[in-house]
């Protein structure tokens, strides 16, 4: 296992190995970032790549994450996709059912803000953040897996700078 992101510790090292000292906020967090459970929601073509970095060339789970197929058992939710009107209220009722403390982040130009449907599309929410707040954009259409890790990257960053009184009831 490797302790290294426990950046605020001290460690004591006797010659049968080594004892860290920290706060519950570092030891929590430092946990939460590395153990993260996301539920795809893939709405369109940039699903194709979201699956595609959960699949052994990109190997998202040596970052920590293991997907799960319901949102009682996620802390994130990965938007990739068109969010359409009506897929609105699925969305919200699913991001309700998700176990706290969750984020989510929000993959491609469709979910960031309508993407090619921005100007014309009138099915189209101009943004999956009308709807649940997002804690991280990942730009492209479609972004690559390599932007959508940068982005698990840039929240478990976001994670580890949280403490347990800020994390919403
Ligand atoms: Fe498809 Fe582009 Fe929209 Fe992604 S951002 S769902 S690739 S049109």
């Amino acid at each position: 296992m490797n302790f290294d992101s426990l950046e605020n510790s001290d460690r004591i090292k006797d010659g049968q190995g080594e004892v860290i000292l920290t706060n519950l906020d570092e030891l929590a967090n430092w946990a939460r970032a590395n153990s993260l459970w996301p539920l795809g929601f893939g709405l369109a073509c940039c699903a194709i790549e979201m699956m595609a970095s959960m699949a052994s060339n990109y190997d998202l789970e040596r970052f920590g994450i293991f997907p799960r197929n319901s949102p009682r058992q996620s802390d994130l939710i990965i938007i990739s996709g068109t969010v359409t009107f009506k897929m609105a209220d699925r969305i919200k009722r699913l991001y309700e059912q998700m176990a706290e403390p969750k984020y989510v982040i929000s993959m491609g130009s469709c979910s960031n803000c309508g993407g090619p449907y921005w100007e014309h599309g009138y099915h189209v929410v101009k943004g999956v953040d009308r709807i649940i707040p997002v804690d991280v954009y990942v730009p492209g259409c479609p972004p690559r897996p390599e932007a959508l890790i940068g982005g698990i990257l840039k929240l478990q960053d976001k994670i580890k700078g949280e403490t347990l009184n800020s994390i919403k009831e």
